[in-house]
């Protein structure tokens, strides 16, 4: 069977790619294509128009610092997360999660614009931003806007962009005193996430003041473990507290069930990766 053609847009605008994107129903961005392209290639998916956003000059790759920020152009590639220096010593979570994205390839190719518009529970960076405050800058048909990164995601690849919606970029919150640690299995480097745990937690003298847990494959959309965060707060951070936590976490998770691991299996992944990252960070952790 042919594979269905489609036209190929390369505007140089985001009006312009914002317009072509509203007004035609099956048309889609493509930035690094690591997620596109291999769904058309298998034929799941086979949009009329593919716009691409690699000649738009608005939308970057860079990576600013602030004092209480770090912004971030949605064509930066996993690749330039995981050894950009502004990001690994800031928020050492995202620059781990990208780090763990598949293999180099995908790496160099895929963008944190991608992973976080194609709405995949799997997404590990979607995990890392989730477990900070981030707003998601986005042009559209009404101009620029920002969405909070919570409730971007609101079911299985889908998110809160309307048609038309082209991710900028994010701001990610930057606050002193977090811990943290990012924990993944997979069957293999290139193979998708099984299950894995972002946690991002405050503490001082051992006591928690702040924690923020995101799941992985948890559902249909990746989640907070707000249960387990709400208990952990104001709490030591010792092994019995841990391992509530762990278990409060798990709670109400809707972990898929497929030919790679059951949902009880998934389950029980995340119980131990959110224990292994709690006691990452009570022992010091990634600061
Ligand atoms: C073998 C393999 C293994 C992988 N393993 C992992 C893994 O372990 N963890 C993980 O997180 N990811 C994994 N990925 C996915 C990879 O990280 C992708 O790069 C990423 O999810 C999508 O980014 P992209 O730039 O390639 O997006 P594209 O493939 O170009 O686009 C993906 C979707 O997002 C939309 N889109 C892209 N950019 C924008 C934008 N700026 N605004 C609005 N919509 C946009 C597109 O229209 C499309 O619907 C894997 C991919 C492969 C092929």
């Amino acid at each position: 069977m042919r594979p269905k053609s489609f036209e190929y847009h390369r505007p140089e605008t985001l009006k312009e790619a914002s317009e072509i994107l509203y007004s035609n129903e099956d048309a889609k961005a493509l930035a690094g294509g690591q997620s596109l392209i291999p769904l058309m290639k298998l034929r799941i998916y086979s949009p009329e128009h593919i716009v691409s956003l690699s000649r738009i000059k608005e939308i970057t790759q860079k990576i600013s610092l602030s004092k209480d920020s770090l912004e971030i152009g949605a064509m930066a590639t996993h690749d330039m997360l995981a050894t950009t220096d502004s990001v690994r010593n800031n928020f050492p979570l995202l620059s781990t999660a990208a780090a763990k994205i598949a293999d180099q390839q995908i790496r160099n190719l895929g963008t944190i614009g991608g992973n976080i518009a194609h709405g995949d529970p799997s997404a590990n960076l979607a995990s890392a931003l989730l477990s900070a405050d981030t707003e998601v800058m986005v042009y559209g048909q009404d101009g620029k806007k920002t969405i909070p990164i919570n409730g971007f995601f609101q079911d299985l690849f889908t998110t809160s962009l309307e048609p038309g919606d082209i991710v900028t970029g994010f701001r990610i919150g930057l606050k002193p005193g977090y811990r943290q640690s990012f924990l993944k299995i997979s069957k293999s480097d290139t193979a998708f996430p099984i299950a894995f745990v972002a946690s991002n937690l405050k503490v001082e003298s051992r006591f928690v003041e702040d924690a923020r847990i995101s799941l992985g494959v948890a559902g249909p959309t990746p989640i907070r473990a707000e249960k387990a965060e709400k208990f952990l707060v104001k709490k030591e951070l010792n092994p019995e507290n841990i391992s509530k936590a762990a278990k409060l976490a798990v709670e109400s998770t809707e972990p898929p069930d497929d030919i790679h691991a059951s949902t009880e299996y998934r389950r029980h992944l995340l119980e131990v990766l959110v224990k292994r990252t709690l006691e990452e960070i009570s022992t010091g952790g990634k600061k």
